[in-house]
């Protein structure tokens, strides 16, 4: 993990927030590469979610939300994690921390930081919502949210807040993140149809991101680990450096949110079928994914360290015999040779197709080890041929096969590589 996320910094993906002041906890912002492959993975969701389908709509609700609306939710009550305090070493864990040995609160239980026996306090409950202040007035009356979940709105991406007990684990864990959810509104008795249908088609869009099948698997919420909405909730997991871990949830929300918020704010909330005259309030089938932490996925997915054998290792004093890879399909690469007109028109062409990169530091050697880095799938090189025959060579970052190709042919060819 360490080494993901040193490669991250080093090639802009993922920094550190207020780096310069000595960082913010557990808070990350997305440079030029990371904001392009997590706004990737969000187009790759809303294409399939919303512009795909006939049956499911977008919007992109509020961030603020009448203090109601939580209330109805169950979230002021019941979105909480138990909190456990060391009263030796004064760190705080979740109470279902596996790293805790025995139970916390008992003479037994030791701390999985300090090693100090019977010093774990018994768990409280601890609200993980943001709280804030809406005007001037800092009182009971003025108190609204940030949403901890984007639901409660039907398909959409944006930032969600949540004052997690143990962030961590680089952007797995944040307290500010985004999420890409959907809520399926469907007539009472056919929801289990429904969500072994969601949970198909959810899994068919992860395995298109390119993820390892086997790294992939599903886990089914026992009963003590069920939301306080959720009559059943199956998560994908996939085998993160640091364990088998969720990125996404399937639920069924049962018709939970609408009863309560009929109830709460007075306003029927039921739909009249047209068809047979039918009124009913909708259940509920939520796929719930967490933008970063499905980037988290991708970035782990294809991490490589390889040996480079042939031609390229001949150049091992320039690049190194070893090299990191992210096997990202993203954006190919034009290097320069000495050629900047040729170059820089090669540059701006493609430029109007892919996601180009131009560099022309150091040699070549060291250019394909950054791109390589990067994650650029193919590296356009112009060199004194180039100028002669309107011909250059294109590198493919996995196989780092040379292919020549007439520059009229260029975008073709790259069309045609990327979409196999
Ligand atoms: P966990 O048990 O890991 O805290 P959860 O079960 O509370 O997660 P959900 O409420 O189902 O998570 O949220 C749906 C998705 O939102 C998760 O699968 C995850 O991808 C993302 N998510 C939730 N909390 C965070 C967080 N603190 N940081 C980053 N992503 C998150």
């Amino acid at each position: 993990m360490e080494k993901l996320v040193s490669l991250a910094k080093r090639r802009g993906f993922v920094f550190q927030s207020s780096e310069i002041y000595g960082g913010l906890g557990s808070v990350w912002d997305y440079g030029p590469l990371g904001v392009e492959l997590k706004k990737n993975i969000k187009e790759r969701w809303w294409r399939s979610m919303v512009h795909e389908r006939h049956d499911i709509e977008g919007l992109d609700a509020a961030i603020l939300m009448h203090p109601k609306v939580w209330e109805a939710s169950g979230h002021v009550a019941g979105f909480t994690d138990p909190l456990v305090d060391c009263k030796q070493c004064k760190n705080r864990f979740r109470a279902d921390d596996p790293k805790i040995k025995g139970t916390p609160g008992q003479p037994d239980a030791q701390c999985p930081v300090c090693g100090s026996k019977g010093t774990l306090t018994a768990p409280r409950q601890f609200n993980l919502m943001f709280k804030t202040f809406m005007g001037p007035v800092e009182d009971q009356a003025a108190v609204v949210y940030l949403r901890p979940e984007t639901a409660q709105g039907i398909a959409q991406i944006g930032k969600a807040f949540r004052n997690e007990i143990t962030p961590g684990n680089f952007i797995f864990r944040t307290r500010e993140f985004e999420q890409m959810e959907m809520q399926f509104f469907v007539k009472p008795g056919t929801e289990n149809e429904w969500f072994e249908t969601w949970r198909a088609e959810r899994m068919k869009w992860v395995e298109g991101l390119g993820i390892r099948p086997e790294k992939l698997r599903w886990h089914q919420h026992g009963k003590d680990e069920l939301a306080h909405y959720a009559a059943d909730a199956y998560d994908i997991q996939y085998e993160f450096p640091f364990g088998w871990q969720e990125f996404e949830g399937i639920h069924n929300r049962t018709n939970f949110d609408l009863t309560n918020h009929q109830q709460h704010a007075g306003k029927k909330l039921e739909y009249l079928d047209p068809k047979t005259n039918e009124r009913f309030i909708p259940y509920v089938v939520e796929t719930s994914a967490g933008a970063d932490r499905t980037t988290l996925v991708v970035l782990c997915d294809a991490y490589t360290e390889e040996e480079v054998r042939g031609a390229e290792a001949a150049d091992a004093a320039e690049g190194g015999e070893q090299r990191v890879v992210l096997k990202l399909a993203v954006f190919p690469l034009v290097n320069k040779d000495g050629m900047p007109e040729l170059a820089h028109r090669i540059h701006d062409d493609l430029r109007r197709h892919f996601n180009v990169f131009y560099d022309d530091g150091g040699s070549i050697g060291r250019r394909y080890r950054r791109q390589d880095e990067a994650g650029t799938p193919f590296g356009v090189t112009i060199d004194g041929q180039s100028t002669q025959d309107q011909t250059v060579t294109v590198r493919d970052r996995d196989t780092l096969k040379q292919d020549r190709v007439a520059t009229a042919q260029l975008v073709a060819y790259l069309t045609q590589k990327l979409a196999g």
